[in-house]
């Protein structure tokens, strides 16, 4: 296989999917040496088959505002890889959602589970609906009518979709009620991220965020260093952010910045719990500005328009937020300012520049598929206990995704370290779960 002719082929076939196709170079560069040291692989077309969605369902999306008038939208489930379990990932509901970005989510989705060590596949779908401004009743009308097409393509043991950017637990709630009442079965099994007391499992809603400080302990550790004191700047304020910012006080790290896409607030004496909390009054307002942060605490948080949260000084960055969101030149910034590693928690928060400028700088990073598989891990642990129609303690679900957390850590480790003993973490995750996956696709035969 070589990486060049597939990816030729694929930029002449999908002409202006950006982010599909950079999430697969980024893949295929990492996996090709491994790649062609299996020549079943290649007699089994594998890496063909694997860069091709199993199927796209598209609908439309119609709904009726407060004002009363008719909007449509378009629907979208990516359903991209079975080979080790049924179809799991999100549904983002975003303004610029397009076949391209659920097409990149969903195949980096299938190496995700991979490494979590479940047995799910990889699916990801979502909408062009854009939650900013839209009230509570607008909100549910919403889902009901996409849950009215999308009910058809999911199950339990087919496909179980849950929360992404723009879908969160008000989102899934409505999502579940609309699903019940078409399906006529209660089938908590069907979606994850639900309320706890109807089948969604403790810790889920922090699971993210608290997943992804796990995994940066577990990277700090193996590099002889302590998370205790360190500076560390988050982007975006949603449900991913909020699960950092609860670990990283946690852990004795201080937040001192927090983003949206209105600009940065600066918090030089680090996030308080009363702040933190108040991010989540932020999301439900559905007014997508991180100022008001600054205006409920202007003593501690200082709001820069227009700013991005690398412009402030820290020890670790994590972005949270979305795709391509840290640039070669936020990188750098960092970089001047201080920074000596940076985890992403975001899918593919980093841009192709931003990654090569940190692994050839001395900072350590390490790549959202491994960071935030926390979140789809917990998912998966949700699912075992509806199978199970149990619920666990918050204690069981935490050593739970603490040794998956670890577990991914040293996937990383095994098939990234380099000749000199650094980890190339990129490398190392998708080798991992690259490897998982095609090993049980040529066991399963062509289909
Ligand atoms: N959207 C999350 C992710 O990117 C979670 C998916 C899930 O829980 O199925 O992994």
């Amino acid at each position: 296989m070589k990486t060049q002719d597939i990816m030729a082929r694929l930029q002449a076939k999908y002409p202006g999917e950006k982010e599909y196709l950079q999430a697969v170079q980024e893949v295929l560069e990492s996996v090709e040496e491994v790649y062609n040291q299996h020549p079943e692989f290649e007699k089994a077309k594998i890496v063909e088959r694997m860069v091709e969605p199993d199927r796209i369902f598209t609908f439309r999306v119609t709904w009726v505002d407060d004002q009363g008038e008719v909007q449509t939208n378009t629907g979208y489930r990516i359903q991209f890889n079975s080979a080790i379990g049924p179809y799991k990932g999100g549904l983002r509901f975003h303004r610029m959602v397009n076949p391209s970005m659920l097409k990149f989510l969903g195949f980096e989705q299938t190496f995700k589970n991979a490494l979590t060590t479940l047995p799910m596949g990889g699916a990801k779908g979502g909408s062009d609906f854009d939650p900013k401004g839209k009230t509570d009743a607008e909100i549910m009308r919403f889902c009901q009518a996409f849950m009215l097409e999308l009910w058809q393509c999911i199950g339990p043991d087919q496909d179980i979709p849950a929360g992404d950017v723009g879908v969160g637990g008000r989102e899934i709630g409505f999502l579940y009620g609309m699903y019940k009442k078409l399906a006529r079965e209660y089938n908590t099994g069907v979606l994850t991220g639900k309320g706890s007391t109807w089948g969604g499992s403790i810790l889920r809603p922090e699971a993210t965020g608290f997943g992804a400080l796990y995994f940066t302990q577990n990277l700090l550790h193996h590099a002889g260093k302590d998370i205790q004191g360190c500076k560390v700047a988050v982007s975006g304020f949603g449900n991913v952010a909020w699960g950092a910012c609860i670990k990283a006080l946690e852990l004795g790290a201080k937040v001192v910045a927090i983003s949206g896409p209105d600009g940065v607030c600066a918090i030089p004496d680090g996030i308080t719990k009363e702040m933190i909390d108040y991010m989540l009054v932020m999301r439900a307002s559905n007014r997508d500005r991180v100022e008001d942060m600054a205006t409920r605490f202007p003593d501690k948080a200082q709001f820069t328009a227009g700013k991005k949260a690398w412009s402030v000084p820290c020890d670790i960055a994590l972005p949270c937020a979305f795709q391509n969101e840290l640039s070669e030149d936020d990188a750098k910034e960092l970089k001047a300012n201080g920074c000596w590693c940076c985890c992403e928690v975001s899918n593919m928060g980093c841009q192709p520049g931003a990654i090569h400028y940190f692994q050839h700088n001395g900072v350590l990073f390490a790549p959202g598929k491994a960071v935030n598989a926390g979140g789809v891990a917990t998912s998966g642990l949700e699912m075992t206990q509806n199978a199970e129609h149990i619920s666990w303690s918050g204690k069981e679900v935490d050593e739970k995704l603490h040794f998956i957390m670890k577990s991914i850590h040293e996937q990383c480790v095994k098939f990234g370290t380099q000749p000199d003993g650094s980890v190339d973490y990129v490398k190392g995750a998708n080798i991992a779960g690259f490897m998982k996956v095609a090993q049980a696709m040529l066991e399963q035969g062509t289909i």
